[in-house]
């Protein structure tokens, strides 16, 4: 049986793709990555990213919110309108999640605005049972502390690195993690997917950040990436990599509740 992969945070919607979205499905599609979710920053890309349901169904999927570092430009209108784009398109099926969303410490300045949006994105997955995908530098241990007062059942820390004494607390609150580029060269990313069950564990790229250590060399990020990532994946676990893949694409589908078709 053919693998196959999936991409469960990249930033499709970003500008930096748009002038080669075609080439990087193309690409995604050659490398058996059957589902993208095409993660959004503000308004704008959020708009984006449900276009790009629409023009790759079945293969894009969308997660609509506000992003910490987004926050800072923005007006309490754009806060409006992209609950109002979550609340209305909350039954389109290529919906299904609310992110990249979050809290970061190197913006403490905005502390405060920063919980606000933050709190408005978590109150919205509760009231419309969405999966959140959250951005957490610098304040996992807060975000994994707070996340229990909310009535959240599916949760996604994406790109998890520390303090790795979270870890076991996030597992056992039933999160997942996503894990991209760097499990192929960071010993702190390395560690994190050791420690963890791969049943709580997902794929990712993060495109268009790019990576500059090996085997990446600052190439273009695409959901090429991935079958490297769950490679690596199934050195650090001592499993089959056919394995590896077959429970990464089983926890997305269990995780977004999709059916996943191969392309
Ligand atoms: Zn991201």
């Amino acid at each position: 049986m053919q693998m196959k992969f999936v991409d469960a945070h990249i930033h499709l919607s970003d500008k930096e793709y748009s002038g080669c979205i075609e080439e990087i499905i193309a690409e995604a599609k050659d490398s058996n990555v059957v589902a993208l979710v095409s993660n959004s920053m503000d308004l704008e890309t959020s708009i984006r990213s449900l276009r790009l349901t629409e023009q790759y169904p079945r293969m894009v999927y969308a997660a609509l919110g506000i992003h910490p570092w987004n926050v800072g430009a923005l007006a309490e209108e754009e806060l409006q309108q992209v609950m109002e784009l979550i609340s209305e398109k909350r039954e389109n099926d290529a919906l299904i999640a609310i992110g990249e969303i979050g809290l970061d410490h190197k913006y403490a300045k905005i502390w405060d605005k920063q919980m606000m949006v933050f709190n408005e994105m978590l109150h919205l997955a509760e009231r419309f049972d969405l999966p959140v995908i959250i951005h957490s530098r610098g304040t996992t241990a807060k975000i994994v502390e707070m996340l229990p007062s909310y009535n959240l059942k599916r949760v996604l820390l994406h790109w998890f690195s520390n303090p790795i004494s979270v870890l076991s607390k996030a597992v056992e609150n039933g999160y997942y993690i996503t894990e991209g580029p760097p499990t192929a060269y960071s010993n702190g990313i390395r560690e994190v997917v050791r420690r963890i069950p791969l049943t709580s564990l997902l794929t990712e790229t993060d495109g268009p950040v790019r990576f500059f250590k090996q085997p990446f060399n600052g190439k273009r990020t695409t959901p090429a990436f991935i079958p490297t990532v769950v490679k690596s994946i199934a050195e650090i676990k001592s499993m089959e990599v056919a394995s590896v893949a077959e429970q990464i694409v089983k926890n997305f589908e269990e995780f977004f509740r999709v059916r996943l078709h191969p392309s």
